[in-house]
């Protein structure tokens, strides 16, 4: 693969996306060693630029992983006379016709066109993109892939009508939907855990496991992107995308092989037998002013009546042989207490205790801390060391940081997934039937959610853990959110 010549072209490239990610991205694989060769980079926007300009623009955003100063400017001079730009409409077959022939100039002499689309634009350019560059910029001697970004809609009929315009211009094969969770290492890891040690696996059940846990928390607020932001929500921007993923790879069955359909398969299958949600599965928060920081309406870009959740709870339930009766607790909220995504694996108590184990630490819990400081923990009960017979609550720690050095420099989840779709590896990215069901999953209680009678979210101050009814939602199930 790396042998094969290829244009990567960016649409969208003067904006937020591309300058933060995928740039950075492709120069880190580049850096690394992971491009291809012979590569080219296109920047497509409307705007007027040089490629000089262009270059500046990249430039800008570009860091090293790895401090190593001298090999960083060096290989940023060998990256950037790479990358050139193209002005042109996102809708318009003529100017991509005209970036088809910039491009060709590029693949004529090696004799492969193999092209990766990347669209970094809104999502109300993307239906044009997708034909324009259908009829007139695919490889003529080789694949056309592109990359799409969330949000894939906003419902379920949304989705299927984009879906419905997409699949006119490429197949499902060409198409990779990025949900950048999938990339980090992390979530990467979750298959791995599960299915190489054969400690998990025979726990992995409503015999042993009391609830599962998904927390994503973030310590800011709407911070300036209010409008795209009160338009989606939290659910639709990190529940019904990110979260579910991770709910999907905890809660599935064995693959076939590693292959990306057989995984994706098997998530399909697990999210099918999901219960659908409704409002009732839910407590909404919408954070206030406190502690000196703006609350949610203090933004100029959100409606005074708006009811859009700034934070959500919600309680799955998977009524299949491994998981009935057993909670998947999730949570995802913007201007908490700290920042943190993490799943915890709630274990039963021990039957017989002869301990008289103290309820607080009554259940071992698996930790998989997804960020910040990547970790894989265990809480156990041990006797505290002594002449004592006291138990507590003890550790055992997987963390990246003190296990391996190369977690110093984890590579950013975009790498990944750029890597795998110029690989055309697509384990990592979301395939059309899983998005299908995702929405299926959320669909009534998205609707529930809004229009005149949408609920009126409860208050939670900025930078408190979110609203006491989250708690309470887990206290009615006989739980509590572990707080760590
Ligand atoms: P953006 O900065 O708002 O837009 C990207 C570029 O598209 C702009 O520089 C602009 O370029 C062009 N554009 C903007 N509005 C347009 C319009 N109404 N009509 C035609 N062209 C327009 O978007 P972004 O934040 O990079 O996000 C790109 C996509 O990735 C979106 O679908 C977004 O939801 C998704 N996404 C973004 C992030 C993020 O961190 N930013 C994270 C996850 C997903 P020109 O005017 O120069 O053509």
């Amino acid at each position: 693969c790396r042998k094969e010549p290829i244009s990567i072209v960016v649409l969208g490239a003067s904006g937020d996306l591309a300058k933060k990610k995928t740039f950075p991205a492709l120069f880190s694989l580049f850096y690394h060693d992971l491009l291809p060769d012979d590569f080219q980079i296109v920047g497509y926007a409307r705007r007027d630029m040089s490629d000089d300009e262009f270059r500046e623009l990249i430039l800008g955003s570009l860091t090293c992983r790895v401090l190593d100063g001298r090999k960083c400017s060096e290989k940023m001079d060998q990256f950037l006379p790479r990358c050139r730009y193209h002005k042109g409409s996102y809708a318009s077959e003529e100017d991509m016709a005209s970036l088809d022939k910039l491009t060709a100039d590029f693949e004529e002499q090696r004799g492969v066109s193999n092209r990766l689309f990347y669209l970094a634009v809104p999502p109300s350019v993307f239906e044009d993109a997708c034909h324009s560059i259908h009829r007139a910029a695919r490889g003529a001697k080789g694949w056309t892939r592109v990359i799409v970004e969330k949000p894939f809609g906003r419902d379920l009929a949304s989705y299927v009508h984009l879906q419905a315009s997409l699949s006119s211009s490429f197949s499902e094969e060409e198409v990779y939907r990025i949900d950048h969770y999938l990339g980090k290492e992390l979530v990467q890891n979750l298959m791995t855990l599960r299915f190489a040690n054969s400690i998990f696996e025979p726990l992995w059940n409503h015999h042993h496991i009391e609830s599962v846990q998904i927390s994503f928390k973030e310590p800011f607020g709407v911070e300036g992107r209010a409008g795209y932001f009160n338009d989606f929500g939290i659910v639709r921007d990190i529940m019904q995308n990110h979260l579910l993923q991770a709910l999907a790879l905890l809660a599935m069955e064995t693959p076939v092989s590693l292959s990306g359909e057989d995984i994706r398969n098997e998530k399909v299958k697990v999210l099918r037998q999901v219960k659908p949600l409704t409002i009732d599965d839910f407590v909404l928060g919408q954070y206030k002013a406190a502690n000196g920081k703006p609350g949610y309406f203090d933004d100029d870009g959100v409606p005074k009546n708006s009811t859009t959740p700034t934070f959500a709870s919600c309680v799955f339930h998977i009524p299949n042989r491994r998981w009935e009766g057993v909670p998947f607790l999730m949570r995802a909220g913007k201007a908490l207490d700290e920042r943190k995504a993490e799943i915890v694996i709630q274990f039963k108590p021990a039957p017989g205790d002869i301990f008289n184990v103290p309820e607080s630490m009554k259940s071992n819990c698996l930790v998989i801390r997804v960020q910040p400081d990547e970790a894989i923990y265990m809480k156990i009960i041990s006797k505290a060391p002594g002449l004592t017979s006291r138990l507590e609550q003890a550790r055992l720690n997987l963390f990246y940081r003190e296990a391996w050095e190369e977690s110093k420099d984890i590579p950013d989840a975009y790498e990944r997934l750029i890597l795998d779709a110029i690989q055309g590896e697509k384990s990592l990215f979301i395939r059309d039937d899983e998005l299908r069901v995702a929405w299926q999953i959320f669909d009534t209680a998205l609707k529930q959610m809004e229009g005149d009678r949408a609920p009126k979210p409860a208050a939670y101050n900025y930078g408190s853990a979110g609203p006491i009814e989250a708690e309470r939602q887990a206290f009615k199930l006989g739980l509590q959110w572990i707080h760590d």
